[in-house]
């Protein structure tokens, strides 16, 4: 018997959905609304799929996890940068604790998580994005052919950031709904064949349509045409009607079960509309330096962003060049943000941010630090109009060990919709219309979703929760001891009075909750980094 289902729904917003409800064409996500307490779910910061789905499954904040984007430095002495794998889940997360009392966890399709890592004879884990696509993806390792049966051969992504979409949206939306109904054909299978006690899916398609079909979906986005292609201004609405059909599923078997069903997001959506340069701004400001370069680098330095410019519609028109493509620019795209001459600056940004800002120090002097925030306050548009700067400390967001970890500035423009992107631009501009790449049209916010169903639960209610608070939630709904390291709360309000009274919050040491023995998975850093550049993320 199946005691809790949590499906992920991969950058959900109720900006998107609550029209689309509005209009009948989600009537099963509607149906989980309006059975139970639902409202937003406030992300990490940044709002990143990575950090996000860990701070997710194991109720630590990026200051614990020391994870805050995609790729994460280790030792605060060095600028190594490593991608997240599967060895910061391992004996932190939820399921880790439900394992060591006796559960059968099933957990599918979850980023980042990779390589898996055993579940015990009767639990599984299927790992999701930055996976490569090949049979080492499950454990038990014989569950990839079984899935490979029942989706017509499983897939982890469709990289819609890759060259071969561009100008392409038609291909793009078959492939987006074609995974989906892997997934769920996938999720289908697992819920009803293995039948674990505790089941967390996540579904990424979500994110990555959201992402490329915004400047269709709006009619205010600088990339929107107005007689363009008007077929594909409802390609986020199709992808959804097709997800719900998921959820209808989900549900169905969720109250078969008499379980308890979660709807959760990892961040929310939003538009980019603008786009601004960290890295071509601090060499502007005299903040950061560039190594001296020899003139073939330079020329590579200077040339790439045109060169990118030239090659991507000369992909779109000849598919068969995209591999070709994609590793000249791989080659070359390294260098713009890594040529730093440490010695003589004072900042950088790192090669990995798309969603906020961030910046390294590399000057102790508190008055340096100063300098730059001060300055990044000014920012100004082309137009010379005041941006909307943000500026955060680590100290202001994170708590935990890992705080020093993170980058020593951090920041969004006009809430989120100005991307930020270290890489050099085309123009002597910092500030530029419209996103980094027409793929990324639209970015994170920090306002997910969730919803809550199921016997134990109210029938109704509406509050705002944060992400952290999904994993204490789960545990309690078993009545199972929460890790005092969990920063998140019970979400004791979505309960019954009954299913309150028949509860206790316990918490208690992490060690005393999880097996010993956990081993370290070590991670192919390399590898990760490989299926992320596929999906625009670094
Ligand atoms: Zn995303």
């Amino acid at each position: 018997m199946t005691d809790v289902i949590v499906l992920g729904l991969d950058g959900a917003t109720w900006d998107v959905l609550d029209p689309l409800i509005k209009d009948g064409r989600l009537p099963n996500i509607e149906r989980v609304k309006s059975n139970g307490p639902s409202g937003t779910l406030e992300s990490t910061f940044p709002p990143i799929t990575a950090p996000a789905w860990l701070s997710m499954a194991t109720s630590q904040n990026p200051g614990k996890t020391g994870v805050f984007y995609f790729l994460n430095r280790e030792d605060p002495d060095s600028f190594e940068f490593e991608s997240v794998g599967s060895d910061k889940f391992h004996g932190q997360s939820f399921w880790d604790v439900l394992l060591a009392r006796g559960y059968d966890v099933g957990v599918f399709n979850f980023p980042m998580l990779y390589p898996p890592y055993s579940l015990g004879e009767n639990g599984f884990m299927v790992s999701g994005l930055g996976s490569p696509e090949d049979d080492t993806i499950t454990t038990p390792n014989n569950l990839k052919s079984e899935l490979d049966e029942v989706a017509d051969g499983y897939e982890i992504k469709v990289p819609y950031a890759d060259p071969k979409y561009r100008g392409r949206p038609g291909k793009l939306e078959s492939d987006l709904q074609g995974i989906v109904e892997k997934r769920e054909r996938a999720i289908e299978y697992l819920l009803t064949e293995k039948r674990p006690d505790v089941f967390f899916g996540v579904i990424s398609a979500t994110d990555w349509a959201q992402h490329y079909f915004w400047r269709y979906h709006d009619s205010s986005h600088p990339l929107y045409e107005a007689d363009g292609d008007a077929d594909y201004d409802d390609a986020i609405g199709r992808l959804w009607e097709r997800v719900d059909e998921t959820v209808g599923l989900v549900a169905d078997i969720a109250e078969r079960e008499d379980a308890t069903l979660l709807l959760v997001s990892d961040h929310g959506f939003g538009p980019v509309n603008k786009t601004f340069h960290s890295n071509a701004w601090l060499e502007s400001e005299g903040f950061r330096v560039p190594t001296e370069q020899s003139p073939v680098q330079k020329l590579r330095t200077n040339y790439f962003p045109y060169l990118r410019r030239f090659v991507e519609p000369v992909v779109t028109a000849i598919p068969q060049l995209n591999d070709l493509a994609k590793s000249v620019g791989k080659s070359i795209r390294g260098s713009p943000g890594e040529a730093v001459d440490w010695d003589r600056s004072i900042a950088f940004a790192p090669k990995q941010n798309l969603t906020c800002g961030m910046i390294y120090m590399l000057s102790d002097d508190p008055e340096d630090r100063k300098a730059v925030v001060n300055t990044l306050s000014e920012l100004r548009d082309t137009d010379g109009n005041r941006l909307e700067v943000e500026v955060y400390s680590p100290e202001d967001l994170y708590d935990g060990s890992n705080v020093k970890l993170a980058p020593d500035i951090l920041f969004t423009i006009d809430n989120f919709a100005c991307a930020v992107d270290p890489r050099f631009s085309t123009d002597d501009e910092f500030v530029t219309t419209g996103p980094p790449s027409a793929a990324r049209s639209g970015g994170h916010r920090m306002e997910g979703i969730y919803c809550a169903s199921g016997p134990n639960i109210e029938s109704g209610g509406s509050a705002d929760k944060n992400l952290l608070d999904i994993a204490p939630t789960i545990l309690y709904a078993l009545d199972e001891p929460i890790p005092e390291v969990m920063d998140g709360n019970v979400l004791k309000d979505v309960f019954t009075d009954e299913a309150l009274s028949e509860r206790s919050e316990r918490r208690e040491p992490l060690e005393n909750l999880v097996e010993a023995n956990i081993g370290s998975t070590k991670r192919d850093t390399n590898a990760v980094e490989k299926q992320l550049e596929d999906l625009g993320y670094i």
